[in-house]
Formats: C-alpha cells, structure tokens, sequence
C-alpha cells in the first residue's frame, strides 16, 4: 500500500473513534431527549464542562490514564473499547469500498458519506436498544429517510445495485416491524433484540461490498 493510502484510512479511522464519542453521547441523551449538537459534554461525576482536550477520542483517555482530568474519578474502559470498535467499523466499510485516490469518484465519497450517516443512526439505535430495550423511532426515521434518499439518488444517477439495496430495505423493515411490536405489546421487551439485528445489519453491509 502506499504511503497516502495509510494517511486516508488513518484520518478515516479517526473520523469513526469520533462518531463513537458522538454515538455514546447521542444514545445517553436522545432518549431523555436532551439536545445532542450544542450541549458541551460533561463529566458525569463531577459536572465539569469537558475541553476540547478531554474529547480527543482514544488519546486522551490514555493521556488521562483512563480518569476525569477535574475530580480524578475512573472514566469507564467501555468508552475507550466503543471508540476503537467504531473506529475499525469505519474503516472496514472504507476498505469495503475500496477508497482509493486514484480511482476516487464523486460515487465513491458521496457512498462512504451515505455510510458513515447510515452507520452511525445504526449504531445509535443499536446503544439504545441495549440499554433501553425499544427502538428509538426518532432516529430510525432518520436512517429510513436517509436510505431513501440515497437508493433515489442511485436511480437518478443510473447506478442502483438492487441487490445490494435490498439489504437496506430488509433490515429497515425488520426495524419498523420490531417498532411496531413493542408499540402493540405495550410491555417492556426483555432481551435487545434490535441491538442484535444492528449488528448483523452491520456485517450484512460491509460483507455485500467486499463480496459485490
Ligand atoms: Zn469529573
């Protein structure tokens, strides 16, 4: 590989740690429907404001030895090991699309920013579905939206690999299905099922474009 190869995946790698900062915070706050864009994030034991330092994902956890830089209280090893994992998502699907500045087209990035979006509403209805056990249906309409957006624009531009899209769909459907379950039973569900099926959702993704 060459050397701005790395630098791409390096920089894509960082961009998805940062969306795993962004989706822990997103899946604390959405549903007690605090705002999730112009609220600084604080430190839950001590209230700080966190600086811009502090948000530096991976890094400053390891500067900070893993503790709050204000009142020292330990800062759970889960987010760390949640930033990482989204980090190598990222750059799996990145490496699933093959981005390379060589053969780089408008497609390509305007793909690998379709995903990104798509991935992160994923993993935010994922976070909720496990701590909470209902499918946020704020945010799987976002993701719904965006997906029909996005098979619009393929059909427009002549580019739609119904195949692929198919999973899209597929697991949108499988989302709305389990809403609407939870909504008719009106108890609390016992197991995460919706976690389980964003996680198959996102290897479901990834592996149809390494093997399309
Ligand atoms: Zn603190």
């Amino acid at each position: 590989m060459d050397t701005y190869l790395y630098v791409i995946y390096t920089i894509i790698f960082i961009m998805g740690c940062l969306n795993g900062s962004f989706c822990t915070l997103a899946v604390y706050r959405i549903p007690i429907g605090k705002d999730i864009t112009h609220e600084r994030s604080f430190c839950p034991n001590c209230n700080h404001k966190l600086g811009f330092l502090d948000l530096i994902p991976v890094l400053s956890y390891i500067f900070l030895r893993g503790k709050c830089r204000y009142c020292g209280q330990k800062i759970r090893i889960r987010y760390l090991i949640l930033e990482i994992a989204s980090g190598t998502l990222l750059l799996l699907y990145a490496l699933s699309l093959n981005m390379n500045i060589k053969e780089m087209s408008l497609d390509k990035i305007i793909g690998f920013f379709f995903g990104m979006m798509y991935i992160t509403s994923i993993m935010i209805i994922a976070g909720i579905d496990k701590e909470k056990k209902y499918i946020q249906r704020s945010v799987l309409l976002f993701g719904a939206v965006l997906v029909f957006i996005y098979i619009l624009y393929l059909s427009i531009v002549g580019n739609a690999n119904i195949d692929r899209y198919a999973i899209y769909l597929f697991f949108m459907f499988a989302y709305f299905c389990i809403n609407i379950c939870d909504n008719i039973s009106k108890k609390q569900r016992k197991k995460a099922i919706g976690f389980y099926i964003c996680i198959c959702n996102l290897v479901a993704v990834i592996a149809a474009n390494f093997v399309m």
